[in-house]
């Protein structure tokens, strides 16, 4: 295995922002990832575990430890009957190309979570979810490195703690484990997925009924091309939703309609109530971040070469050249604007990495 040093994060990720690692090693087998862990202990680093780079921002100094980066695919089959089959992932298998794996041999479960870019190990991270689909909906176990020991795990899908964009892997045991591969079920007769209105509406108009997995796959990578730039370039480097949509109890979402009903003009006030209705939720109700980034007039703001997005606002786009000063400057304003216009506080999606303690706290405060 070769370490090599003070290597450029900047690449590796999809925003094209970034400084470099002090090590970066990428890593196939165990006894990869132990000499890894050895190199990083010895030295006292800290380790930081690098997928796709597709949901992270690096500093403009860098990451100061030792960066392990998986790269051993793999897709295996474990079993299968009539009804289901279960799978294993190596980590550093693309994530969507396991999506397409799946659809392609008509197996349920992942098609709505097309066209998500990243290793497959990282999904668990922050179980990635989209068009009413998630990771966690077809996890059964995850296979893990014990950072501290190099010893091995399996945990069930109930230790990972999944929940909204989050696993214990980003929360309770963050930075405890790199994720080997994880085994996964789908099920052989399933149901489209298509409460979302894009995806409704997408068929709406083809007067598409019944549509196949290789339809609805179809149509997710239609709708997502649409709304957010897939970061295939240097211009449109970014992270997805670099913000995280809200999550509100009933006592929240009035205080919010009454807060715009205030601020705003009544034509405003319609519009959340109807997003509410078009955005199905269960027990909590879920208010686009976008919606209210638009209504705070937040839509294509720029600061340096950072911009956000104009169809989908939620994206922080490296529109060439932007730092990740450029990147928290702007996401900085974002929060600001809208806690002081509609009083809430929007959490950020990505993983930063390599910044200070007082970078950190700079961007999060809020006066
Ligand atoms: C255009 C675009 C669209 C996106 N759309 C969506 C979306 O619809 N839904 C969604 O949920 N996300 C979305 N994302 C975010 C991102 O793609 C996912 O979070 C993805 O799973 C990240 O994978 P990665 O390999 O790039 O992880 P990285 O960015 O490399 O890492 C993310 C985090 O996971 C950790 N990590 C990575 N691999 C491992 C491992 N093997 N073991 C332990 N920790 C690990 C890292 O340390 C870091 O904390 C989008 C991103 C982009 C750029």
């Amino acid at each position: 295995m070769v370490i090599t040093e003070a290597e450029p994060l900047r690449p590796y990720t999809t925003f094209k922002i970034g400084g470099p690692a002090r090590y970066f090693a990428p890593a196939a087998s165990l006894e990869e990832f132990r000499e890894v862990l050895a190199h990083a202990g010895k030295r006292s680093l800290p380790l930081f575990v690098l997928g796709g780079g597709s949901n992270i921002l690096v500093s403009d100094s860098g990451f100061e430890g030792v960066v392990a980066h998986p790269i051993c695919r793999g897709i295996e089959i474990l079993h299968q009957d009539s009804e289901a089959v279960i799978l294993h992932v190596n980590a550093a298998e693309t994530w969507d190309d396991l999506a397409q794996f799946a659809v392609e041999r008509n197996w349920w479960g992942i098609e709505n979570l097309s066209h998500i870019p990243g290793q497959a190990g990282a999904a668990l991270v922050q179980n990635i979810g989209a068009y009413g689909q998630q990771v966690c909906d077809v996890v059964q176990t995850a296979q893990v490195m014990e950072i501290a020991t190099g010893a091995l795990q399996v945990l069930n899908a109930a230790d990972c703690g999944f929940d909204y964009r989050r696993s214990i892997f980003n929360s309770t045991a963050r930075e405890e484990y790199i994720i080997l591969g994880f085994t996964l079920l789908l099920t052989k007769h399933g149901r489209p997925q298509l409460d979302y209105p894009d995806v409704r509406d997408y068929f709406r108009e083809r007067g598409t009924k019944q549509p196949s997995l290789a339809e609805i796959r179809q149509a997710i990578i239609s709708v997502r091309d649409r709304k957010c730039p897939f970061p295939r370039e240097e211009r449109n480097g970014n992270a997805g939703s670099f913000f995280k949509n809200l999550s509100l109890v009933e006592a929240e979402y009035a205080g919010l309609c009454e807060v715009i009903g205030r601020n705003f003009s009544p034509r405003e006030l319609a519009r959340l109530e109807e997003t509410r209705r078009r955005f199905p939720s269960s027990d909590r109700i879920k208010i686009p971040t976008a919606f209210l980034l638009e209504i705070c007039g937040l839509k294509g703001h720029r600061i340096g070469g950072a911009q956000v997005n104009e169809s989908q606002p939620l994206v922080l786009v490296n529109t060439g050249g932007a730092t990740a000063e450029d990147v928290t400057a702007l996401a900085r304003h974002v929060r600001r604007t809208v806690h002081q216009r509609t009083g809430m506080t929007i959490d950020i999606e990505p993983e930063l990495v390599g910044f200070s303690s007082q970078e950190l706290k700079y961007l999060y405060s809020l006066e």
